[in-house]
């Protein structure tokens, strides 16, 4: 989610591409090599590792088998602060959305339960060793603890933070379930990082705490919008920043006011991600005005962007005769 959103293609299932960052690699790595610098077992690191990585998977087909039936083109990414399931294309409902979002900690929940009743089940197998034991609590740990850390805390972008907006969508306008869910997680997020680094003496805890603030309360500001947060692609609807943007862009525009449609525009790109039919009109206010303001090549650039329709075609045929 902070992070880069692509990265080292390792293997596909079902259609589904699971690919690898950097930054996976050198956080697995240290966990597996910290320990060894107190003389502890490196071993004991690699299990942990293993374990995370199985239970990432876990999690994040969950998400992505009930987004690949709802045919949203879903890939998994294993990226710096764990698993990322992006997607093509938005889910058609809220609903789509909140059974995609809630079936990563569900498949989670119900893999540690497996793990557990193997546990129970099959000790002598589980407890033969201290490494399986080692092996079978990171499990139960993960899957269990984290699952349910994942799926409760009402914070974004945790899948709870996810399933608590769109829960918000029903009774609210997108408006005001976004603020509130934005606010709802900077709350959480401050006394979790306090709790994360006293209690928990994790750094790992504080840092990713102290990044949801930080990115809660710049998207507050931006208005950027948490539908489609996860897809990879176009968003599916336009935050109310942007449109009020948009009108004042189009008011410009038939106004002829060229400078002001173009600073209008470049504040929209400035401000996040929006959907595709929204930055077309964008690609083609920016082609009309720079055209106008006889900034020619730039103005070719934002049309060739721009869907074809009669004023583009024409704007494009008197830059291409201008540059000339
Ligand atoms: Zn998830």
């Amino acid at each position: 989610m902070f992070l880069e959103r692509s990265g080292l293609h390792i293997f596909t299932w079902r259609n589904i591409e699971v690919s690898v960052s950097m930054w996976y690699g050198l956080i697995m790595a240290m966990i597996v090599f910290f320990p060894a610098l107190s003389g502890g077992s490196m071993l004991a690191g690699l299990i942990w590792v293993v374990a995370v990585t199985i239970s990432l998977l876990v999690h994040e087909f969950g998400h992505a088998l009930v987004a690949q039936r709802y045919g949203l083109g879903p890939s998994v990414l294993l990226h710096g602060f764990g698993g990322l399931c992006m997607m093509q294309r938005e889910a058609n409902t809220d609903g789509e959305d909140a059974r995609v979002v809630f079936a990563g900690p569900a498949a989670g929940l119900i893999f540690g339960g497996l793990v557990y009743l193997f546990a129970t089940f099959a000790p002598q197998v589980a407890y033969a060793s201290t490494w399986s034991a080692t092996f079978v609590a990171a499990l139960l740990f993960v899957n269990i603890g984290w699952s349910l850390v994942n799926l409760l805390i009402p914070m974004w972008p945790l899948d709870g933070g996810q399933l608590f907006h769109l829960i918000l969508r029903r009774f609210k306008d997108e408006e005001s379930a976004r603020r509130i869910t934005l606010n709802v997680s900077i709350f959480v997020a401050i006394p979790a990082a306090i709790v994360g680094f006293l209690i928990f003496r994790s750094f790992l805890i504080a840092i990713f705490a102290v990044m949801v603030v930080m990115s809660c309360m710049s998207m507050l500001q931006t208005g950027q919008s948490l539908v489609g947060r996860r897809s990879g692609r176009s968003l599916a609807t336009a935050s109310d920043f942007h449109q009020e943007l948009l009108a004042q862009a189009e008011a410009a525009l038939s106004d002829e006011d060229w400078r002001e449609a173009y600073r209008v525009c470049h504040q929209m790109r400035a401000s996040g991600q929006m959907p595709e039919k929204m930055l077309n009109r964008v690609w083609t206010i920016l082609g009309v005005s720079a055209t106008e303001m006889g900034e020619y090549e730039e103005a070719l650039d934002y049309l060739r962007r721009a869907p074809k329709s009669a004023e583009v075609e024409q704007a494009i045929v008197r830059c291409q005769r201008e540059v000339a």
